[in-house]
């Protein structure tokens, strides 16, 4: 593990990103676009849908009519209503297919939490360290933490851009998330699978940051959450039980 820096001793408090650091769509993003679109009768390649998804995600991260990173829940709306339609551009019906889209990844069942996260909160809670979940995506993702076995009791622990009112990477979000573990920020450590979003911004921002690459294919500051907890609790002794 690579830990840039980071003063173990000093960490009080986990910020975790959500999708590709906790949760995971299954099927696939790339999939399910491809599916939507095939039940209008328009058949697109799994892959080329991907390359779009990709670009076009990245392309709109940033919202004019609010200023740079500045959000809220319509924002978000018509955000995803831009990406669905430059990514599936052909497609006969596209509110059709954005509002079956938006409603499978509003749903648990749409989403698969990683096996090491479950035991990972155990591992924090033994510890005594705080932690939340934050990200991006919009206030979907309560109902989507509330049906994943592994995160139901984590509702009161999110912190999410739409309601905060600024995307990752704004020092904005990250100030809220350290207010909301009550802490300041060089105690607290990010832990996500963007740099730009999960250690860069953070960085900027005060707060400490890792890389935590799941698929292996990239290089990060981690490869599971396991080491992690055993190296957060190699410096911080289990509370007395
Ligand atoms: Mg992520």
């Amino acid at each position: 593990m690579t830990t840039k820096g980071v003063n173990w001793g000093d960490i009080e408090g986990i910020v975790l990103d959500a999708v590709g650091t906790l949760i995971d769509p299954n099927p696939p993003v790339a999939v399910v676009y491809a599916q939507a679109a095939a039940r209008q009768g328009l058949v697109v390649e799994v892959l080329e849908v991907k390359r779009r998804f990709h670009q076009f995600f990245r392309v709109d991260e940033i919202d004019e009519q609010l200023g740079p990173l500045a959000t809220d829940e319509a924002t978000e709306y018509r955000r995803w209503r831009r990406i669905v339609g430059n990514v599936l551009p052909d497609i006969p019906d596209p509110d059709r297919a954005f509002d079956e889209l938006w409603s499978h990844f509003g749903t648990s069942s749409a989403w698969r939490a990683f096996d090491d996260v479950a035991p990972t909160i155990a591992a924090f809670r033994e510890l005594g360290i705080n932690f939340v979940i934050a990200s991006n995506f919009d206030s979907r993702l309560r109902g989507v933490v509330e049906g994943l076995p592994a995160l139901a009791d984590c509702g009161d622990k999110l912190v999410i851009s739409s309601e905060v009112g600024f995307r990752k990477p704004h020092q904005a979000f990250y100030q809220h998330a350290c207010a909301q573990l009550g802490l300041p920020p060089e105690r607290v450590l990010c832990v996500g699978d963007d740099p730009e979003n999960d250690v860069n911004g953070p960085i900027r921002a005060g707060l400490n940051g890792l890389l935590i690459a799941r698929d292996g294919r990239r290089s990060g500051d981690l490869t599971s959450f396991a080491e992690l907890a055993r190296t957060l609790a190699e410096f911080r002794p289990a509370r007395s039980k």
